[in-house]
């Protein structure tokens, strides 16, 4: 509905069909139920006017007050009312729906929900004072202060607001309830307050009167609110009509038309007063169980969009509770009633140690944390994280666990997928590393990473005051081995020296390729004439050597050796072992020579 419609309805759709109603219901009941005082017995178009006041907003309320002053006005000049009294009437009519209004809080209260006990109970307090104020209105403008009369009008205008308005508001202001009216038990249980009420006012043979408040009770259970109000406007209205037309035992237990009219009032009255609380609680209880199930859904989606579940473990109560996010998880026909049950959710390997932490949690009360894997329903793995608090009682059968299982699958496989891209970076380096240390024909130490070797090794030894040695090795007329056997054999040699190299100084330190068929070992903790030592074993093992080239042989090395001097540094000894080298070429090769001080030893 768009906003023009629904002012236009609020003007003048509403307010002329309350009017309409108002005069109908005014007409019959002043042609039908009118006492020898002039009143009806029943008056629902006074609950009719509250009901459209409490309804409609201000316009619609000015409308609606117009329309039902003119109805006023027709309908009891036309049943015979004299004019003054007419208008008194009226204005008495128009007096007593504003000030429920007002007493109802006015305009700012307006829409207020009927159907909560509290305000139902303050529309009952304000229909009451009002049909006093009203009875003493009409009675003044229409100079009438019989007290029958008085409390007659009182009453007719308290129940005429208190059935009907009541009615009508909770049909405009409920969905719920019009839905739960426009169906097929409505008219059941309507048919059966009908036929209860034509029994019971139809015939005065046997006296059946509690018949319609059984009815009634049916209806109220079956209907709710809505259908209490239904039911009693419906035994109000065949009460009085068979009454009127003196059927039923009222006629027959009174003579005057007052006595009936206050009985049936009375009557009404206890209908009213034993139904509608009923009704309410049953519509209080359905409100709850609305607001319980919209909580419940709210619950569920938050915990969807989180990925949140939530679990209680209370043996005494059955079953483990899982929520529809921790199902999710575990599998809808997972129903663990034990703690090694909640441990079976996770995988193998997590089964223990969660088993463990929840054991110890109800022993001690504390709360806990922790990270398992689930294996679920279609095969795909869960990471969670749960969390849950202990709800201690002295008694251990009632001790419970709530627990919260959070689905960090994402999280996990994010920090997983990182761990892996980082073990692979770190791998990757460590291999580039190698690479840039490594000599790509010998797989030695290559020249930078010796030197690096060399750096670090004196300069420890200047702290710890170890001895360092060096050699320079050369490979003597390598060039002739690369000519005579080509550059391959060549290159297959010194793979064969580095190798046994390698082998030899491994235990004292490092080896290293120089450059060319030039090699450095660098020991550390060994003195010179140590490593000359291992130096001429070397040369006398490579004497009888099977080098792998066919007709290779007197392979031979020349040597230079230095010892780490106190305050010389890594360049000196260099510098003294190559000078040693050099000593041992010219010395004639195949041979060792130990740097000492400008003096070299041969
Ligand atoms: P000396 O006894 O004076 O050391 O004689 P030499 O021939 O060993 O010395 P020189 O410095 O004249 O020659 C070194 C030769 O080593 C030259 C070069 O062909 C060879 N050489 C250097 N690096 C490699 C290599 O990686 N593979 C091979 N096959 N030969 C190499
Ligand atoms: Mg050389
Ligand atoms: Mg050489």
């Amino acid at each position: 509905m768009n906003r023009s419609t629904a002012n236009r309805s609020e003007t003048f759709v509403w307010p002329l069909a309350y009017s309409l109603a108002w005069l109908i219901c005014a007409y019959i009941a002043l042609e039908l139920t009118q006492g020898e005082d002039g009143i009806a017995a029943v008056w629902p178009s006074s609950g009719i006017f509250v009901a459209s006041l409490l309804h409609l907003r201000g316009q619609g309320r000015v409308a609606v007050t117009i329309g039902v002053g003119i109805a006023s006005l027709v309908a009891n000049y036309v049943t015979g009312v004299s004019l003054l009294a007419c208008f008194g009437y009226t204005v008495a009519n128009l007096a007593e729906g504003w000030l429920v209004f007002y007493l109802m809080g006015g305009e700012n209260n307006r829409g207020k929900l009927l159907a909560r006990p509290l305000n139902l109970l303050r529309f009952a307090g304000s229909a009451i004072i009002v049909s006093i104020l009203s009875a003493g209105v009409a009675g003044i403008l229409s100079a009438n202060f019989d007290f029958e009369f008085l409390i007659s009008w009182a009453t007719t205008v308290g129940l005429g607001m208190l059935i009907v308005a009541p009615f009508i508001l909770f049909l405009v202001q409920s969905d719920e309830g019009r839905r739960r009216l426009a169906s097929i038990r409505t008219v059941w249980a309507l048919m059966l307050v009908a036929v209860a009420s034509l029994v019971a006012f139809g015939q005065s043979e046997v006296p059946l009167l509690f018949l319609p408040v059984l009815a009634i009770s049916i209806a109220t259970a079956a209907l709710g609110l809505s259908g209490a109000a239904l039911s009693l406007l419906v035994v109000a209205v065949i009460g009085s009509i068979l009454t009127v037309y003196d059927l039923g035992p009222v006629s027959g237990y009174f003579e005057l038309q007052g006595q009936k009219v206050l009985f049936l009032q009375v009557y009404f009255l206890g209908l009213l007063v034993s139904a509608l609380p009923v009704a309410l609680m049953l519509t209080q209880r359905q409100n709850d169980l609305v607001n319980l199930s919209r909580s419940n859904r709210f619950l569920t989606a938050a915990e969807k969009a989180a990925k949140v579940g939530h679990w209680r473990y209370a043996p005494a109560e059955g079953p483990v509770y899982l929520s529809p996010e921790t199902r999710r998880m575990v599998g809808s026909d997972a129903q663990p009633h034990t703690v090694a049950d909640i441990a079976e959710l996770f995988q193998d390997s997590d089964r223990k140690r969660v088993s463990h932490i929840l054991v110890q949690a109800l022993s001690t009360g504390v709360p806990f944390a922790f990270e398992a894997r689930i294996a679920g329903p279609y095969g795909e793995v869960f990471d969670t994280e749960c969390r849950g608090e202990v709800e201690w009682s002295d008694d251990p059968e009632k001790i419970s666990i709530f627990g919260t299982m959070m689905d960090i699958t994402e999280r996990a496989n994010t920090m997983r997928a990182l761990a892996d891209a980082r073990a692979h970076a770190e791998r990757k380096a460590e291999e580039h590393q190698a690479l840039a240390e490594t000599d790509h024909l010998t797989g030695i130490a290559n020249r930078r990473k010796i030197l690096a070797v060399l750096e670090k090794t004196v300069l420890d030894a200047r702290g710890t005051g170890d001895k360092v040695a060096v050699a320079i090795v050369d490979v003597d007329h390598f060039k002739s081995v690369n000519d005579r056997f080509g550059h391959e054999a060549g290159d297959r040699t010194l793979q064969v020296i580095a190798k046994i190299l390698s082998e030899r100084f491994d235990d004292v330190g490092v080896v290293g390729r120089l450059g060319g068929e030039e090699f450095l070992v660098v020991a550390r903790g060994a003195s010179a004439s140590e490593l000359d030592q291992r130096c001429t074993a070397l040369r006398d093992f490579l004497c009888a050597y099977a080098w792998p080239v066919k007709d290779l042989k007197d392979v031979t090395l020349s040597i230079g050796i230095a010892e780490l001097a106190d305050g010389s540094s890594e360049t000196e000894i260099l510098n003294a072992a190559d000078k040693a080298l050099y000593f041992a070429k010219r010395g004639g090769r195949n041979r060792s020579v130990i740097f000492e001080g400008n003096l070299v030893r041969v």
